[in-house]
């Protein structure tokens, strides 16, 4: 365009010349006075320099201004503008040129903010993800990926993906993607320092608007928590079948012995009468403790919180302890903020206290003492519970709130305990936002300290 107006430019001037160099010989012809000639000519020659400066400001000013512009758009410039002020057709030419400027340089900030917005979503997601071409270079590798395998985003892109992706599951998985044009998916697990991670992965193609295979994306899903769950969940089915079974099979033989005639002796009757009562006795308690615990885990946030009143709330469940500790003449001392409010879940508060005072009782022998206090501590409630009774190991002590454990199993079951008491207690503390404690010493006593929140948390 600057090449044409040159030319043009040029074209005009030499036009403008020989109408110049006609005009002085047509004036040469006719005009004699050489004075007159000149004068003419002079005049006739500043009227070509103002003709073509005035040429040279209106048009390929302007023009080589719009050029320069769009130079500059073309270069990716798309700031550029033309603030020299036009008329006529250049003047509208140079409003399209920025308007042109103006869409260009709004589309390329849209499609920073989407392609910022992509990546944003591709490095965080909880997944790791791989971008593979049809030759197989990787384009794309995110942050959870590289937590998962190692290494750096540079080891991986632009290198083919057999050469650098260790993992055997991957390449079937990719090989697989690619052969059948469809999505795959496979778990397998790794190991780093005896951890094992459980992973799924995923490859999805990719096609190009004609239909064709442009690449595969894989998507790795580490799943570990959900394998772990899995195995917690057969582990307490198998537990709560271990459970039932002992006193089902008890309850079953005796019950056999009575019918094949042991029911004529009123003496063995009445022993196996009981064995079976008992038995029974225990099922009950298990299955109440495994609905109480389902109950918590069912609706978490399902509390019915009301103001507790300290003295009230004890004086519902010491009649139960105290029934209890006299069977073994254990001494029982309270001290506690009798007027202390707190907004709590009063039942579920009981369960605590119960739960607590019953291992106090069962796991300390005759004749010893369990102190019990319930005291304002700044923001919360502590409830202690401490005994003189056979106290708790060291390597124990991290486990007792799991379900089922228990230090000495035949204690345990002599004191009808289902194995399931300190889990009920820790549920609960956590669904009121709060927190235990527990010290032990073997032999001398366990001190229990639960700390709730006195204002809700939820
Ligand atoms: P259990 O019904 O067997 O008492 P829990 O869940 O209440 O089950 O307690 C788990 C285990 O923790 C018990 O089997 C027992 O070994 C230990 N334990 C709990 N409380 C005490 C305590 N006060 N003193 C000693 N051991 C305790």
């Amino acid at each position: 365009m600057k090449n044409m107006l040159s030319k043009n430019l040029i074209g005009y001037s030499l036009l403008l010349f020989f109408i110049l160099i006609l005009s002085g010989a047509i004036l040469y012809t006719t005009v004699t006075n050489l004075y007159v000639l000149l004068a003419v000519l002079v005049i006739e020659f500043i009227i070509l320099i103002l003709a073509l400066f005035h040429f040279f400001e209106k048009y390929v000013k302007p023009i080589d201004k719009a050029s320069e512009t769009m130079d500059k758009l073309l270069q990716g410039n798309y700031h550029a503008r033309i603030h020299q002020q036009m008329n006529g057709s250049i003047g509208e030419l140079s409003t399209k040129i920025n308007s042109l400027a103006r869409n260009l340089s709004e589309l390329t900030i849209q499609e920073q903010i989407q392609a910022e917005q992509l990546s944003t979503v591709i490095e965080n997601s909880e997944s790791g993800l791989v971008l593979i071409d049809e030759k197989g270079y990787i384009h794309v590798v995110n942050r959870k990926f590289i937590s998962m395998f190692g290494k750096t985003p540079q080891d991986y892109i632009g290198y083919l993906y057999y050469d650098v992706l260790e993992n055997e599951q991957i390449h079937h998985t990719v090989q697989e993607t690619f052969l059948y044009e469809k999505h795959v998916k496979h778990l397998f697990s790794i190991s780093e320092n005896e951890e094992r991670t459980y992973l799924e992965i995923v490859g999805a193609p990719i096609f190009n608007e004609r239909n064709m295979l442009k690449g595969a994306v894989l998507v790795i899903y580490d799943i570990t928590e959900f394998k772990l769950l899995e195995v917690m969940r057969k582990d307490f089915v198998a537990n709560v079948s271990h459970e039932l079974k002992t006193p089902i099979t008890s309850i079953k033989g005796f019950a056999e012995t009575l019918l094949d005639g042991a029911a004529e002796e009123p003496e063995a009757r009445e022993q196996f009468l009981n064995i079976i009562y008992d038995e029974s006795k225990r099922i009950q308690l298990l299955i109440d403790d495994l609905l109480i615990l389902s109950n918590l885990e069912k609706d978490e946030s399902d509390i019915n919180l009301n103001p507790v009143e300290v003295g009230f709330m004890l004086e519902d469940i010491f009649p139960l302890i105290k029934q209890q500790a006299e069977k073994k003449e254990i001494e029982v001392h309270v001290d506690a903020d009798e007027e202390l409010i707190f907004e709590a879940d009063e039942e579920k508060i009981k369960q605590i206290l119960l739960n607590l005072l019953t291992n106090a009782i069962s796991y300390t022998p005759e004749k010893g003492s369990i102190f019990l206090k319930v005291k304002d501590s700044g923001d919360n409630v502590c409830i202690q519970v401490k005994d003189t009774g056979i106290g708790i190991g060291k390597e124990a002590l991290p486990r007792i709130f799991e379900r089922f454990y228990r230090v000495d199993k035949d204690r345990s079951r002599d004191t009808g305990g289902t194995g399931l008491g300190l889990a009920i207690v820790k549920h609960i503390v956590e669904v009121h936002y709060g927190e235990i404690k527990v010290e032990s010493e073997l032999g001398k006593g366990t001190t229990f300290s639960v700390y709730i929140p006195k204002e809700s948390q939820q």
